[in-house]
């Protein structure tokens, strides 16, 4: 047992901890939870728990079911929202192996892991910075969501119109005690939509902190009677959540996308990252923006990106670079949105880059016009291509790009796949109230 488990083990006594939450995320994206009592927590450590991975969306066959949980000591956290109990519960986030202790190559976790020994390899680091937006929705008498906003405020604006900022402060405050450190919090553009910005991790720890975040934001709004959703577009015609994602790379000299040399205040190294993050867009779509209601959002006109090109100041464009310098240079990718598995999207999206540093990727010049307003032949003339407009058409370009399918493994990539045209095929069947209304009686 190491002297970081040893602790876990004494704050579970300390905080007189009852239960242990083992979590893990299915490819998906949702979170997983394996109760065990504390009293397991040495167990656990020393040769994991096991489970049976057959039930787990993405994981294995019947015939070899069993798998075993590795608690992340450096995840432990106590839940709040049980500390009114009499007893606390904690959580650890785990790495998913197969019995005999090998990893699990489709656990999500582990092909983050994966991507990120290639960039330690290079001597780097991944640094992100998750933007997630959500809304508030009211709930009804039976308890179930509905898609009235909360409140009527816009951005940025202040009570008494945001009637959510209680509640917002309430999340914040949830946040704050499982360790999160938040940096900025506001109204979103909609009624009823928020954003909270928490500062930038690891890539490992952003995952994690994601998969954290969705689960407090939601079971802070159920005990206020509301409904968070993370769902990319609730409502059409307004605008979507988002999950723009601030990334940089270090290493041991500090921000290596810094140079206060360039007019963008990056370095080379930034371009060639952001040059393969625009080469695989396309093909990553897939996994950062993964149900078929993510291409609803992804329309000129709400802030979201439809075409593949960079930016200083435009808000079109699939990356923005924002106006730092020094340590904190770095840029922003806004397709993300936060129905996404965070381990996925964020392989996929680095593995994109990594690409770009191996093949010197060139990202061109920055697009300072709106984007939405551009014309075919606009476009072509800026060589700006477009992110795929449905699920099923992402799902081609992932099938089709041996970076972003090598960066997610062949298990992942084939059991994604799989999912995602299930999903597609299952809406393409379905009859929607758009048609109903102006067919049904027209016809
Ligand atoms: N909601 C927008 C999106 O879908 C972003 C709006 C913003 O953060 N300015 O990405
Ligand atoms: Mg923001
Ligand atoms: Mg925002
Ligand atoms: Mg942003």
């Amino acid at each position: 047992i190491t002297s970081e488990e040893q602790s876990v083990l004494q704050q579970i006594e300390e905080e007189d901890v009852k239960f242990l939450r083992l979590q893990f995320t299915d490819i998906t994206g949702t979170v997983k939870n394996v109760a065990v009592p504390a009293s397991q927590a040495e167990k656990a450590f020393e040769e994991g728990i096991w489970f049976d991975g057959s039930s787990i969306e993405g994981f294995v066959r019947i015939q070899e079911s069993d798998m075993r949980l590795e608690p992340d000591p450096e995840t432990f956290a106590v839940l709040p929202w049980r500390s009114n109990s009499d007893y606390a519960s904690a959580r650890l986030i785990c790495d998913v192996a197969h019995t005999d202790g090998t990893p699990f190559a489709g656990g999500p976790r582990q092909v983050l892991k994966s991507v990120l020994e290639r960039v330690e390899e290079m001597g780097y680091t991944v640094s992100i910075g998750p933007e997630p937006e959500f809304f508030l929705f009211k709930t009804d008498e039976e308890g179930n969501a509905t898609t009235i906003p909360h409140d009527k405020g816009g951005y940025f604006d202040l009570a008494p119109k945001d009637l959510a900022s209680d509640v917002r402060k309430e999340i914040i405050f949830t946040l704050e005690d499982m360790g999160f450190e938040i940096e900025a919090s506001h109204h979103e553009v909609a009624e009823g939509q928020h954003e909270i910005n928490f500062k930038y991790d690891d890539a490992l720890g952003a995952a994690d902190n994601i998969a954290t975040f969705r689960s407090v934001v939601r079971a802070v709004a159920a005990q206020n009677d509301l409904h968070a959703t993370f769902m990319p577009k609730p409502i059409a015609e307004i605008n979507g959540s988002g999950m723009h994602s601030h990334i940089s790379l270090f290493d041991e000299d500090g921000n290596a996308f810094a140079d206060d040399s360039d007019e963008f205040n990056l370095s080379e190294l930034a371009y060639k990252f952001m040059g393969g993050i625009l080469n695989h867009a396309e093909a990553f779509a897939a996994v950062t923006n993964p149900t078929v209601n993510s291409y609803k959002r992804l329309v000129p006109g709400y802030e979201a990106p439809v075409y593949v090109a960079w930016s200083d100041t435009n808000r079109s464009a699939l990356v923005r670079v924002p106006d730092a310098a020094g340590t904190s240079a770095r840029f922003e990718i806004r397709n993300p949105d936060p129905s996404c598995n965070p381990y996925l999207a964020l392989a996929a999206v680095i593995g994109a880059g990594l690409h770009g540093i191996e093949t010197d990727a060139d990202p061109g010049e920055p697009v300072r016009e709106d984007i939405y307003e551009f014309d075919d032949e606009k476009r072509e003339e800026y060589g700006i291509t477009t992110l795929p407009p449905n699920l099923d058409r992402a799902a081609d370009a992932l099938e089709n790009d041996e970076v972003i399918t090598e960066a997610l493994g062949e298990h992942v990539t084939e059991k994604f796949l799989q999912a995602k045209r299930a999903n597609y095929a299952d809406y393409k069947t379905h009859v929607s109230s758009w048609e109903t209304e102006r067919y049904l009686e027209k016809f």
